[in-house]
């Protein structure tokens, strides 16, 4: 035993020494390389990383590739920058059912979201301190899960003194965004007054966080937009949006989450889910797993639900506006609200892509959506387009993503911090 000591330590000696003194640059070459920007492609493209992050995107005749570069050759495929979720929610679902918070369950969503591509997800509301740990602020690479970021307790309040306490309880927590709800669940809740979120969203500019506001009317949207809200973090669904609120929209330079995925959840179990049988869909989530979604009666209920059956009726509305909101040159910011129960996280996004597509987005519209516009709109540190300096966190596609969205879908590998996700 004690003879082979000396190899031992000859051994490890010397794997170390190969680290330190060979490069770490890692180069994926021959690749189209759509980079997130919304500029064309890069044809025959290098993506050189080390140390996780990006150190050189280009044409192969514009990358100098260092010495000892370990050289992974993708021509073929193509590679866009990781998803970004920025209305998500993590911690809270194992399967199908809610209830199950913990930091273990937490990571395994994170997971979840990481082998689908999804390589930052922004949860926005319902985190408990055992998230905070696991914000991206801390990652130096992020390990086999998606990058985090937090609103913690989703702030509610009848008095705005009720408010500020939980708006502080947020803060000493650590939370990366503060979140409120301004709706009347189709007018079965009392929302949220005015005085309020008024205090709550000033507050939260005091103590430098951006809020983001749930909301279903077009009237509420224009007066969070007026109160300060710095993204909308869902689509106005009860009526055609107006001039009047594209412009204001401008002028307070805000994005707009569509979230249709959110509505499609309400309704789409009231008939057999034809996605229960994709391979795409069945690799995370099992027949077992969705069994209760197939039952005869829960079906009919869904069906029944005056709820369900209104925000079914409201999703073209919804759809039109983000056409309207993207051709008047609005930052569409990429979200799902997945991470609820019955809302698939990971799944869900390739869907959501799909659904922006039918209302008639381009492919390129949807990738800059889901990558350059919420890191700008959102100070997302170092993610969004892969360019020198951001985290290495892409997907290698099997086919052309701008021929068609639904080929996001044919994921080769995904990375994140250059640290290939176990698929
Ligand atoms: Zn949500």
């Amino acid at each position: 035993m004690t003879r082979l000591l000396p190899l031992i330590l000859v051994l490890v000696f010397s794997c170390e020494e190969k680290k330190s003194s060979t490069s770490s640059y890692v180069a994926f070459t021959g690749a189209v390389i759509i980079d997130g920007s919304g500029k064309t492609p890069i044809q025959n493209g290098t993506l050189l990383l080390k140390d996780g992050r990006v150190m050189a995107v280009g044409n192969h005749n514009d990358i100098d590739i260092p010495e000892n570069t370990q050289i992974q050759d993708v021509s073929g495929k193509t590679i866009i920058p990781g998803i970004i979720n920025a209305h998500g929610h993590v911690g809270d679902v194992k399967g199908i059912e809610g209830g199950h918070f913990s930091k273990e369950n937490t990571i395994d969503n994170l997971s979840i979201y990481a082998r689908y591509g999804v390589t930052t997800v922004v949860s926005l509301g319902g985190e408990r301190s055992e998230a905070e740990p696991l914000r991206a602020v801390n990652d130096t690479t992020a390990g086999q899960r998606a990058r985090l970021f937090i609103a913690g307790e989703v702030i509610e309040g009848e008095t705005p003194a009720e408010a500020l306490a939980v708006v502080e309880r947020n803060h000493k927590m650590g939370v990366d965004f503060m979140k409120i709800r301004v709706d009347d669940n189709l007018g079965t809740i009392q929302k949220m007054p005015e005085d309020v979120y008024q205090a709550i969203i000033d507050r939260s500019h005091e103590l430098g966080y951006k809020i983001s506001t749930h909301m279903y009317y077009l009237e509420d949207a224009r007066k969070l937009l007026e109160a300060g809200s710095d993204m909308l973090a869902h689509s106005v669904r009860d009526e055609p949006v107006d001039n009047e609120f594209i412009a204001l929209l401008k002028e307070k330079n805000i994005s707009y989450c569509p979230t249709l995925t959110r509505e499609l959840s309400t309704f789409v179990y009231g008939e057999e889910g034809d996605f229960f049988n994709d391979p795409f869909f069945s690799r995370e989530y099992d027949s077992a797993t969705v069994q209760p979604l197939r039952d005869p009666d829960y079906k009919l209920k869904v069906r029944n639900n005056l709820s369900a059956q209104t925000y079914k009726k409201q999703l073209p509305v919804a759809m039109a506006n983000l056409k309207t909101l993207a051709d008047a040159g609005i930052p569409i910011i990429f979200g799902t609200d997945s991470g609820i129960p019955t809302r698939f996280m990971g799944y869900f996004e390739h869907l959501e892509m799909e659904l922006m597509a039918d209302s008639g987005l381009t492919p390129m519209q949807i990738i800059v959506s889901a990558t350059k516009i919420p890191a700008e709109y959102l100070n997302l540190k170092d993610l969004g387009t892969l360019s020198r300096g951001h985290w290495a966190d892409f997907i290698i596609l099997d086919a052309d993503p701008l021929v068609d969205i639904k080929n996001v879908r044919n994921i080769h590998k995904v990375y994140i911090g250059g640290e290939e996700i176990d698929r």
